[in-house]
C-alpha cells in the first residue's frame, strides 16, 4: 500500500463513488439504496455495476455486511437471472480475496465471517479500523 493512499482510504465515500458510475439506462435503484462500502473494494463495485448494465432488474443494496461485498437485488423479470447471480457471486467472491481497506490481493481467501479483509500492511498500520462492526460507532 502506498502511503499517499492513506488519505485517499480515509476520506473514501461510497456514496459519492457510486454516484459517479454509469449506470445505464436498465438498471433501478431502490428509493433507500445506500451503498456501503471501503475504499478497498471500489474496484470490485466499478467492475459489477459494469457487468450489469446490459440486465434490467432492481438494485436494492450494497454493503459490506458480514465482512463480503453483499449484494441484494429484485428480479423484474426473468430473464437473466443466472447471469445476475454469476456476476454477484463473483463480485462477493472478489471481496474475500481483496482488502477492503486498500484494495490490494490477499495470498489467502478470507473465510472469517463478520470481519472484513485487511493485509497486512493495513493491519499493521491501523488503516481501515478493526474492519468489524465496531467501526461504525
Ligand atoms: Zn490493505
Amino acid at each position: 500500500m502506498q502511503s499517499d493512499s492513506t488519505n485517499q482510504i480515509q476520506s473514501f465515500d461510497s456514496v459519492s463513488h457510486f454516484k459517479s458510475l454509469d449506470l445505464g439506462k436498465k438498471l433501478i435503484l431502490n428509493q433507500y439504496f445506500e451503498p456501503e462500502y471501503g475504499y478497498g473494494w471500489k474496484i470490485i463495485v466499478e467492475n459489477l455495476i459494469k457487468n450489469l448494465t446490459p440486465f434490467k432488474f432492481q438494485l436494492d443494496s450494497i454493503d459490506d455486511s458480514f465482512g463480503i461485498l453483499n449484494v441484494q437485488f429484485t428480479l423484474l423479470t426473468q430473464s437473466h437471472e443466472i447471469a445476475i447471480l454469476r456476476e454477484i457471486h463473483k463480485s462477493l467472491t472478489d471481496s474475500r480475496s481483496t482488502c477492503a481497506t486498500c484494495g490490494d490481493l490477499l495470498s489467502k481467501y478470507h473465510a472469517s465471517i463478520g470481519r472484513l479483509p485487511k493485509c497486512n500492511n493495513c493491519f499493521k498500520k491501523g488503516v481501515g479500523g478493526t474492519g468489524t462492526w465496531l467501526d461504525k460507532y
